[in-house]
Order: structure tokens, then C-alpha cells, then sequence
């Protein structure tokens, strides 16, 4: 083995799409600085980043029915919605200025307009979307939202879930014909070659192994070039620890004390791919189901129209399950080898309390196909098993730490950042609502890590970026702007619903 050092002011550990955003935004800040990436596999996101391994959603709570809840006394409490779809708008202005720039090329390689639509059934439920959509659709967030509790309107938007439906069932349904399908492997992998041609060094096949602080202060990573079989030596003076399932070891490994008292669990994903092209010509949406009582969040049942290798397919799932990898390329000993003395107690405080979690998740790992069938017919009631295919998903690894509310190995499920007290090194933990809101997530890890030249990088961030600093929800106008010109550039439809059809 001979050793390779080099000194760079970023280093960038895994090329998903986070590490993606943030080396472009860098790049766009201070192109002067040198950003070095590491990634184990042989190309840009192929993990969960890539097409197959997620769903593509770009999450703004349109349709998502888990970012809205009802209140004891009965309201509806939407910060939730109005958060993720504030960051997805950061998202999509953030595309459209690389577009107009010619930073990447064409945006219908990675983005397409996709109707997003939730649909419910039994009277509870209607009860619940009707309200749901009252409180949403009062917010200019969420302006040109649609409500059908009508058959025939159902029968117009969703002709393969009603086709051949009992006509007396509670059933209703949203649709807002702005949503979107995001292909992220596909933009990761744009994200990537215009990196490569600011010259980004980008080494595939490195398997980053060690991250160690150096005596000045600076981070020294010990690298696995895996095809020459040789060890590496790079130091740098920041470094993001992009990783997905793998950045809980490597955060452990830098023994930061913020990566302290952490764990994770994690929950595997399979979707049913249709392979029948009149059956996948006969839906246009992404549609949005109610989690089942005890499945967790990430596991609520859609029915996807998506945009895969310039073809239209049709998806349906996740059907969560359990697999000790924190990688879809991982090892079976990810999970036991994550458990430290420092977090070992937050890990069995979570074991004992995600035990239904645990046993359900087993469960789904073992329904037959027929099983995964009966609940593909809660969408479409004369689906047949002939037309489907079982696809293998991403890993998700949800994040354990211990918090005031839930107390000791507290099971998280959105996106966590650990930075270090001076910044120097970050790690992205956690996978919802992922990907969507990469760009808004990678400027809090500058702003977190960088605060010293905030002030003097804001001009340049707000070009990129003109809603940054502000709510979009208190500033129509602007909101109104932007959907124009993000519509434009990223050639998606702007077209607004009409109003609620009750039936
Ligand atoms: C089933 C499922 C459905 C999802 N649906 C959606 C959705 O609809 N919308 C949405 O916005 N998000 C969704 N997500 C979440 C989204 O996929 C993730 O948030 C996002 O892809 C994470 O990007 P990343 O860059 O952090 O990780 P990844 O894309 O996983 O990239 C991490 C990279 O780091 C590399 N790596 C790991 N360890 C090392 C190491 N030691 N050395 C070198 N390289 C290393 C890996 O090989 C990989 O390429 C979903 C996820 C799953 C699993």
C-alpha cells in the first residue's frame, strides 16, 4: 500500500444528493476553494438518492397527509405543511437559477409536473381531508387547491382507483395539479458533472474509513481507494459528512461530543412496480393514502406515476421493512456496530420502546406478494398480481437521541444536522422529508458553519435563492413571482384549480 495526502480547504464524504447541493453552492459562493469528494461506489447517486431507491416525491404537502394533524380541540394544526412546503420553494429556486445560469442542462431530466393528490376513505376520513383542505387551502401556500367528495369528478381525476369501486363507500379526494416528480439520482448526477467541470476532484471507489482531528485543528480523513487497494491521507479545514446511512459511523468516528448519546434504526423500503403499459397509461398522479394505525410515517401507502429512464411508469408502496444495513450497500452489521457506550443506553431505551415499531416492520418484511396485493387493491380494487413487480428500495435510517419531550432513545423521523461547536465538520443524519428540502438543509449547515461570512455571502445566496431570509407565506406576492419564473425555468405548470366540488 502507498499513501496519497492532500490538503484541501472542503472535503465532501459521499455523493448523494446532499453533498451535491451543498459543493454547488459552494462552488457558487467562493469558487476559489478547493472541494474534494470521496464516494465508495463507482458513480453519483446510487444510493438512496437514486430513482429506484426513493420516491421521487418532491415533498411540499400537497398531498402528504402526515404533515397535518388535528388538534385536541378538533382545528387543524398545519405548521408543519407550511414548513416543508417553504423549503421545497427554496428547492425549486434554487434549480432554476442553475438552470437559467446553463449550470445544468435540461430540468425535464430531473423535474416533471405531476398532479399531487390525497384521497381518503370511510366517513372519519372524509371528515378529516374536508377539513384539511379548508385550513390549506386558506393559506396562499397552498392556493389552487381542489376538494371532490363527487363521484364523477373522482371518476375524472383517478379513473384506475375508481374504476370498478363500490359506489356506496365515504371517499374523497385533493389535487393540486402543481406538484411534482423528482428524479434526485438524475440531478445529483447533473449536480456532479458541473462540479467536475469547476474542477471538483471527485474520486470514486474511495471508501472514507476514518475521520480524525488533526493537532491545528483541521480534519484528516483516512480514505480506502478500493480499486488500486491503497490508503489515503487527505486533510482539510471543513468537512460534511454526507453519507446517508453511512454517516452515523463516521460522525461516531470523529468523536465529536454533538455526536454523542446518538443512534439509529433502520427501516427498509419495497415498492410494487407495475409492468403493465395500459394499466400505467390509465393514472396521472401522485396519490397520497392515510398511514395505516401503528406503521410509521414513512411507510404511508401512495399510488405513483413517475418518470423513470424517459419513461412513464407507475409505483406503488413503500412497504416498509427491516434489514440491520444502514446502506442499501451495507453490511448486516451496520445496526450492532453502531451501538457505542456512549449511546447505548439511548439504544436500548429505543429498543424497548420501538418494540411494536420492531415487530411491525418484521412483519411487513414477511407478507407474501398476495398480502402486498390486498393493499395495492385498497387503491386500485382489481389490481392483478401478474401486472406487478417487487422492487427493492432505499435504507432509511431514522435517528435515536434522547429529547426533552419523549425522553430517552426518542425515535425521530425528519432530517437531523450535528455540526461540531466551531463548525468545522458536519454530519446529515435522518432521511424525511429528504431530499426535497436539500438545498434548504444545506444552507443551514453554512449558516451553521460558515456564520462568519454569512453577511458578506447573503447578496450572492439571495440570487440564487430571492425568497432566503423571508416566509414566502407572508409575502404573496413574491410566492407568486417565483412560482412564475421557478415554472419557467424549470418548465412545470403554474396552471391553479378551481374550487371545491362537495358533494
Ligand atoms: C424508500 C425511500 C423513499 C424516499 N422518498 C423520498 C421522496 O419521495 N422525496 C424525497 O425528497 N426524499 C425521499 N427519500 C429520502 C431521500 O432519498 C434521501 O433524503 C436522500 O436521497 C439522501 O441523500 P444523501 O445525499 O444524504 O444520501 P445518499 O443518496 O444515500 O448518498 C450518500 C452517499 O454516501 C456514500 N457513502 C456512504 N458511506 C461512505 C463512506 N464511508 N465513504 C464514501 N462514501 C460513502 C454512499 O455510497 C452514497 O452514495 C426517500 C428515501 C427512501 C429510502
Amino acid at each position: 500500500m502507498s499513501n496519497r495526502v492532500t490538503e484541501t480547504e472542503v472535503i465532501l464524504i459521499g455523493a448523494g444528493i446532499m453533498s451535491a447541493t451543498l459543493g454547488t453552492l459552494l462552488k457558487e459562493l467562493v469558487p476559489e476553494w478547493d472541494i474534494t469528494v470521496f464516494e465508495k461506489l463507482d458513480k453519483a447517486g446510487e444510493e438512496s438518492s437514486n430513482v429506484w431507491n426513493n420516491a421521487g416525491t418532491g415533498h411540499s404537502a400537497l398531498c402528504e397527509l402526515n404533515y397535518t394533524s388535528e388538534k385536541p380541540d378538533g382545528s387543524m394544526d398545519i405548521s408543519k405543511a407550511i414548513k416543508v412546503n417553504e423549503q421545497f420553494q427554496v428547492s425549486k429556486q434554487f434549480w432554476a437559477y442553475l438552470v437559467n445560469n446553463n449550470l445544468i442542462g435540461d430540468p425535464q431530466q430531473f423535474i416533471m409536473s405531476l398532479p399531487h393528490m390525497s384521497l381518503v376513505q370511510g366517513e372519519d376520513n372524509v371528515t378529516f381531508l374536508k377539513k384539511r383542505f379548508k385550513a390549506l387551502s386558506n393559506n396562499p401556500l397552498f392556493e389552487g387547491m381542489e376538494y371532490s367528495d363527487d363521484p364523477k369528478t373522482l371518476v375524472e381525476w383517478l379513473p384506475l382507483i375508481m374504476q370498478d369501486r363500490p359506489s356506496n363507500e365515504a371517499i374523497a379526494a385533493t389535487k393540486m395539479d402543481t406538484g411534482t416528480d423528482v428524479n434526485f439520482g438524475a440531478l445529483t448526477r447533473m449536480l456532479f458533472e458541473h462540479l467536475q467541470s469547476k474542477n471538483v476532484e471527485i474520486n470514486y471507489k474511495h471508501s472514507v474509513e476514518d475521520v480524525k482531528r488533526t493537532s491545528d485543528g483541521k480534519w484528516e480523513v483516512r480514505v480506502h481507494d478500493m480499486e488500486n487497494d491503497k490508503l489515503e491521507f487527505h486533510t482539510s479545514k471543513f468537512v460534511f459528512i454526507g453519507g446517508g446511512g453511512g454517516s452515523l459511523h463516521l460522525l461516531q468516528k470523529s468523536s465529536i461530543p454533538e455526536g454523542r448519546h446518538i443512534g439509529g434504526f433502520p427501516v427498509s423500503g419495497l415498492f410494487m412496480v407495475c409492468n403493465n403499459p395500459e394499466i400505467i397509461e390509465k393514472h396521472n398522479a401522485k396519490v397520497y393514502g392515510k398511514a395505516k394505525v401503528g406503521a410509521p410515517p414513512m411507510s404511508v401507502p401512495h399510488l405513483d406515476t413517475r418518470y423513470i429512464d424517459g419513461k412513464r411508469s407507475l409505483l406503488f408502496g413503500p412497504y416498509a421493512g427491516f434489514s440491520p444495513k444502514f446502506l442499501k450497500t451495507g453490511s448486516l452489521f451496520d445496526l450492532a456496530t453502531s451501538v457505542k457506550p456512549n449511546n447505548v443506553f439511548t439504544m436500548l431505551a429505543a429498543g424497548a420502546k420501538q418494540m411494536p415499531l420492531t415487530k411491525y416492520l418484521i412483519t411487513q418484511v414477511m407478507q407474501s406478494k398476495e398480502k402486498r396485493m390486498e393493499e395495492l387493491r385498497e387503491f386500485i380494487p382489481d389490481a392483478q398480481s401478474k401486472d406487478w413487480d417487487l422492487v427493492v428500495a432505499g435504507q432509511r435510517v431514522q435517528v435515536i437521541k434522547d429529547t426533552e419531550v419523549g425522553g430517552k432513545g426518542t425515535l425521530q423521523f425528519g432530517t437531523e444536522v450535528i455540526t461540531s461547536e466551531d463548525g468545522s465538520i458536519a454530519a446529515l443524519l435522518g432521511a424525511s422529508p429528504g431530499a426535497s428540502t436539500a438545498v434548504h438543509v444545506m444552507l443551514d449547515v453554512l449558516n451553521r458553519c460558515y456564520p462568519q461570512y454569512m453577511e458578506a455571502w447573503e447578496p450572492k445566496i439571495k440570487e440564487m435563492v430571492p425568497s432566503y431570509g423571508l416566509s414566502l407565506m407572508d409575502h404573496p406576492e413574491l410566492l407568486k413571482d417565483i412560482h412564475k419564473t421557478t415554472a419557467k425555468a424549470l418548465g412545470l405548470t403554474e396552471k391553479e384549480g378551481k374550487q371545491a366540488v362537495f358533494n
